[in-house]
């Protein structure tokens, strides 16, 4: 907020009383710059919700989920397609070296040089993605984020039992868009998926398939595979249950406003019906929040 030349002259006389005034009030304080920041677990819109979001404030998109990062497993791990991406700018997205770790302290640095450039560009950068982790570490642990920029929080929310049978349904879709060739590309021989990309949920789960697929009869085989399958549905249903909890830590310990937005209408309807409430639900009601966080 700035404050006129003849207010500071008045402030500084004041300050010749005894006992006077905190002069920190009267110092301009330079305006904070604006990031928006979606968070949500796995499956639930975040994406769609942030390009939503971008076409409509001029925007780009900054992507916070530690697997998408990497470059590679872009079936596994759910990246947005291009066509997805209506031609909004992506950053972190698909750029990293597979085999490095990604860490919370890299996607800080990193995070924070992509919205430095937006800003520069006159956008507003939209933070976006699942990874709790790295967004406590740019908001919450680094100071200098911190003293930079205001965030607005919006948490994309579904019932978790409408959640899962949609991520079971993802998985199956992935399966028949390729998933098993994109895995089969880091398999590894000697099981460590301990690092970089090979930590995907998608790529330890198919271990036992890639290891027999080529010894085994076909009803064998495609035994081995639904097992697979299934053990990845199992495990993004545990993500999604994970994110959800550590979502409600930041609000209820760090004491974050989000902006919390039920999807759940939105899924349980089909086509036109399902865009009609999306919008409604999600993409409307976020737009006002965006609208007056950026006009406050
Ligand atoms: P954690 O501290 O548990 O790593 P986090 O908030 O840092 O949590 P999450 O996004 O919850 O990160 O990811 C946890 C794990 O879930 C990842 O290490 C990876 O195994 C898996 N995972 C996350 N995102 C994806 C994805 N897009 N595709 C496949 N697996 C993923």
């Amino acid at each position: 907020m700035m404050i006129s030349l003849p207010a500071c002259k008045q402030a500084q006389s004041l300050l010749n009383f005894p006992g006077g005034l905190n002069m920190d009030q009267f110092i301009p304080r330079r305006q904070k710059d604006k990031v928006v920041i979606v968070v949500g677990a796995t499956g639930t819109g975040k994406s769609r919700l942030s390009i939503d979001l971008a076409t409509r404030f001029n925007a780009e998109i900054v992507n916070s989920d530690k697997m998408q990062v990497y470059k590679g497993l872009n079936i596994v791990t759910n990246k947005v397609t291009e066509e997805e991406c209506r031609g909004i700018p992506h950053h972190l997205l698909g750029t990293i070296d597979p085999d490095v770790d990604f860490t919370c302290g890299d996607f800080v640095h990193h995070a924070s040089l992509a919205v430095e450039s937006i800003m520069r560009k006159g956008r507003l950068p939209i933070i976006a993605g699942g990874s709790n982790s790295y967004i406590k570490a740019l908001v919450n642990d680094d100071i200098e984020f911190q003293s930079k920029y205001e965030c607005c929080f919006l948490w994309v929310d579904v019932s978790m039992a409408i959640l899962h049978s949609f991520v079971s349904k993802r998985v199956d879709q992935m399966a028949e868009a390729g998933l098993v060739d994109e895995a089969r590309e880091f398999f590894d021989i000697e099981a460590n998926y301990t690092r970089g990309i090979k930590r995907a949920i998608g790529v330890p789960e198919m271990d036992e398939f890639f290891r027999n697929e080529s010894i085994v009869d076909d009803e064998t085989r495609a035994r081995l595979l639904k097992v697979a399958i299934d053990k990845i549905k199992e495990n993004t249903c545990k993500l999604a249950c994970r994110q959800h909890q550590n979502i409600l830590r930041l609000q209820n310990q760090l004491k974050w406003n989000m902006h919390r937005l039920d999807v759940t209408e939105a899924f349980l309807k089909r086509a036109v019906e399902a865009d009609e409430a999306w919008e409604r639900v999600v993409a409307g009601p976020s737009t006002g929040i965006v609208g007056c966080f950026l006009h406050d």
